[in-house]
């Protein structure tokens, strides 16, 4: 683990972090995401790989909304960070285990379809909603793919 000073660019509060990782910031509760962390994964693994599978790179503007979400609402929301650092730890075993599947296409565009329901909502001004229907569904992929008791841990 290397600690380093990092200053947030939401609030400017300096402070020291995992120069690895992605954290809250303990002044304004935005990410803040380490120098060496990986910033395409980073972004949101699931959602990143979707836009793959629609065939769409990693700038697409669902994806830009999908990271302003989590920065500016998911991360200020109670419980937000803690599902941030849980998503974090699980999504990419998710996308792992869903590339090994014989019918992964099908399985990303129905999750692409997903996704695009919650950005819907987040864009009607609902965020609460699509966060609920994120932890859910993130749930039942942990469920899945992973073996993991659904609601252990997300609730
Ligand atoms: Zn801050």
């Amino acid at each position: 683990m290397a600690s380093i000073k990092v200053q947030c660019s939401h609030c400017g509060h300096e402070f020291y972090m995992d120069e690895y990782k992605r954290v809250s910031c303990p002044r304004c509760g935005r990410v803040v995401v380490g120098p060496k962390a990986d910033q395409s994964s980073g972004a949101c693994v699931i959602a990143t790989a979707c836009a793959r599978a629609a065939g769409l790179g990693d700038d697409a503007p669902e994806l830009a909304l999908a990271r302003a979400f989590r920065d500016d609402f998911l991360a200020r929301s109670p419980g937000g960070p803690a599902f941030v650092t849980e998503y974090y730890e699980f999504a990419p075993r998710i996308v792992d285990a869903i590339d090994r599947l014989p019918d992964r296409d099908r399985v990303w565009r129905q999750l692409w379809r997903d996704f695009q329901e919650g950005l819907d909502l987040v864009r009607s001004g609902r965020p609460e909603l699509a966060l609920e229907r994120g932890k859910h569904l993130f749930a039942e992929l942990k469920q899945r793919y992973l073996g993991q008791p659904r609601g252990k841990g997300s609730a």
